[in-house]
């Protein structure tokens, strides 16, 4: 056996640590209607139980890791975990997904353009520039006429989606001007100058997509947890959340970053780790299985830290919270749940409460709003053609919806709807939950000379 053999028996030993995960699966099916790539392509092996099924054969050693049943089914999977909310039994397909992708890119080396995307992500000297130039190409339009004239082919192709997704990522003026100010709402609404009383001290985790192309729902998200009577304190010492990584199987480096995340923010102490981006939070909760599979002590500290972690419309509009309610804006809206929020985290309520909490927006039905948009963190980048297929329904559903604006709690989702919008013409902007509330409560005055 040779070394590549052997760290293949060794990680297929640590698919076969999940045989009791494996055997919740009782083969009922309920998942499969529920499954974007099943209902797509119709093939059983493209479905969570066709895969879990895979998952099985490999670790009793009846299917060879490196053979492309194994291999391209797990890879055309896209993780949203769809299947895990409908199973009556409780699989946990996500934790299973990552440990089988791991076990596959140690048999067979993912394809060059994944291999490219996650190491550029897990490099700050190749993602700072990275990110920095394509700020610069941004703010020239260049993406935006792209994205218009490209063809949708090959390579061209590839490139168009990028220009459609990095366009789409710009900020979006216009949707302001659809609503007057009228000052602040009337009835409840507290005095414009009201800082309401510190309820407690909270981290924001900043991301790296999030970070350098959404800068500013980092800001507006730190201005209304202030205006929330939160106090947001810096922490300098937080990375990538590791959430794509992980999802990639390169657990290592995932747990890496994991680490660094828990001493970076337990070195400020919070009583709250705040993610505004549905695939970090899904991942930082998942902190101490993660790193506990190699460590027992740092799992135990991944899982206090995951204890503190939450998505910032829990924080704001769970449980019996009511957020601040600012000036009226006059849209229409469509709320589009991030799979990492409503599948990974099941949260449902707190958003669509923190949006209707929004005087003057109207939440809008969307259709198939629980389904997945094909972003699934690069998944619309290397799974083009299928990515784009169920983005393209995602795009369609929001245009049928009447809405003015698409919203969506996650950095990827944003840039893959609104791509996919731009790439059948619409002008509908995707835009953060937290930009309309922020939007309103600077109407409203609440910031007064704040940034
Ligand atoms: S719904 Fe759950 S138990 Fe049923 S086939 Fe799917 S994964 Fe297995
Ligand atoms: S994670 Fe999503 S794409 Fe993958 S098997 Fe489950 S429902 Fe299907």
């Amino acid at each position: 056996m040779d070394r590549r053999e052997a760290g293949i028996s060794d990680l297929a030993g640590a698919l076969s640590g999940q045989a009791e995960r494996l055997s919740h699966c009782v083969h009922c099916g309920f998942c499969l209607p529920a499954c974007p790539t099943y209902t797509r392509l119709g093939d059983e092996a493209d479905s969570p139980r066709g895969r879990l099924h895979l998952m099985g054969a490999v670790m009793e050693g009846r299917l060879d890791p490196g053979s492309d049943a194994f291999q391209d089914h797990l890879d055309r999977c896209l993780g949203c975990r769809a299947c895990e909310t409908v199973c009556p039994s409780g699989v946990e397909y996500g934790h299973l997904l990552e440990r089988a992708r791991q076990v596959a890119a140690a048999a067979r080396a993912p394809s060059p353009l994944q291999g490219l995307l996650l190491d550029a992500i897990g490099r700050r000297t190749l993602f700072l520039p990275w990110m920095w130039s394509s700020r610069l190409l941004r703010s020239s339009g260049l993406p935006a006429m792209a994205a218009r004239l490209l063809p949708d082919r090959g390579l061209l192709g590839t490139l168009r989606l990028g220009s459609a997704m990095l366009a789409a990522s710009a900020p979006a003026e216009p949707w302001k001007g659809s609503g007057e100010s009228r000052g602040p709402a009337a009835g409840g609404a507290p005095p414009a100058t009201a800082t309401p009383s510190a309820k407690g001290r909270v981290g924001l985790l900043r991301g790296c997509v999030q970070d350098q192309l959404f800068r500013r729902v980092n800001h507006a998200t730190r201005r209304v947890l202030e205006a929330n009577g939160w106090e947001v304190i810096s922490v300098s010492g937080q990375g990538c959340c590791g959430a794509l990584h992980a999802h990639g199987g390169r657990l290592d480096e995932a747990r890496r970053m994991a680490w660094g995340n828990v001493r970076g923010f337990e070195a400020v102490g919070v009583d709250w780790v705040v993610a505004n981006a549905a695939g970090c939070g899904a991942a930082m909760k998942e902190y101490g299985e993660l790193l506990g599979e190699e460590d027992a002590a740092r799992g135990e500290a991944g899982e206090a830290f995951a204890h503190r972690v939450v998505d910032v419309s829990t924080l704001l509009a769970g449980g019996d919270r009511t957020p601040r309610v600012g000036a009226p804006l006059e849209l229409r809206v469509a709320y589009d749940p991030p799979c990492h929020l409503l599948h990974a985290q099941r949260i449902s309520g707190p958003p669509e409460r923190l949006l209707a909490s929004v005087p003057g927006v109207e939440l809008v039905p969307l259709e198939n709003a629980d389904e997945c948009c094909g972003g699934a963190g690069i998944y619309g980048i290397t799974h083009r053609e299928l990515g784009g297929e169920i983005g393209g329904d995602k795009a369609a559903a929001v245009e049928a919806s009447g809405a003015q604006v698409v919203v969506t709690g996650n950095p990827g989702c944003m840039m893959q709807i609104g791509a996919q919008l731009r790439l059948r013409g619409s002008r509908i902007p995707a835009l953060h939950p937290i930009e309309l509330v922020d939007e309103s409560y600077r109407r409203a005055g609440f910031y007064h000379g704040s940034t």
